[in-house]
């Protein structure tokens, strides 16, 4: 699934297409599409995972699957779930979900969540963390995306193993200083993420993520789906401390 780097960095590519004028907008999505021909998209922005296409009145969503992918000028053989015409040109969306929405951004969306952007409010979410989910797994909260928009699992295993956090320690367990800490990680590889991803070289540079054992006293790395969420988890349980 990508990740919120990963929508940013595709963001960037569409830069052109702001301030141009939507011809058309197809695709198998039951979203309604005929609301958007003659349009002017005024701006391109993102919300965690999600693409943000923003008109004067509305705006749209557009979220990618598993194996969501978005093609410019470039058709894959199976049909778009969403797609944005501009004359000649096409943005096109596979395995994706639009959604429509009146208003702004912002009246729906908190920004002060989303781990891209300079609006990021460490106090915010910290407060949040103590206060609503005082009793669940870190490894689990990070996941939630109404507190953590744009964290996906590599996030996720990254910086709890740079945060010294095993994911199922208890949040209000683990001291306030960690945690605090851990929000800092969090931030700091989403930027790292979005650089490596220039270079095509995310995956490679995890320290743990697709690996088998710890890079700093190469211990074996326990592997299992962890948590409620149920995904991949790599854990050194000698560097990562477990606060229950
Ligand atoms: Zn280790």
């Amino acid at each position: 699934m990508p990740e919120g780097p990963s929508i940013l960095f595709l963001k960037n590519k569409l830069q052109r297409y702001k301030g141009k004028t939507v011809s058309k907008a197809s695709g198998y999505g039951d979203m309604e599409k005929s609301g958007l021909e003659n349009k002017k998209l005024l701006d391109i922005d993102t919300f965690g995972k999600n693409f943000l296409f923003i008109f004067k009145d509305f705006f749209v969503t557009v979220h990618l699957g598993l194996f969501g992918r978005m093609l410019v000028n470039k058709r894959k053989k199976v049909n778009a779930s969403f797609a944005l015409h501009f004359g000649e040109d096409e943005i096109n969306f596979y395995v994706a979900k639009s959604k429509l929405f009146a208003g702004k951004p912002a009246d729906h969306f908190n920004f002060k969540t989303d781990i891209m952007k300079p609006e990021f409010d460490a106090d915010f979410v910290l407060n949040e963390l103590l206060t609503n989910h005082a009793e669940q797994m870190i490894g689990d909260v990070l996941m939630d995306q109404n507190l953590f928009a744009g964290v996906g699992n590599i996030i996720r295993v990254e910086s709890l193993y740079h945060a010294k956090i095993h994911p199922d320690s208890i949040v209000k367990e683990i001291p306030e200083k960690k945690l605090i800490f851990l929000l800092r990680m969090v931030v700091d590889y989403a930027e790292e993420f979005l650089n490596l991803m220039k270079t095509d070289s995310v995956k490679e540079s995890a320290l743990v993520y697709g690996k088998k054992t710890c890079p700093k006293d190469k211990k074996e790395l326990l592997i299992a789906e962890m948590g409620k969420v149920k995904r991949k988890t790599y854990v050194c349980e000698k560097c990562q401390k477990l606060y229950k």
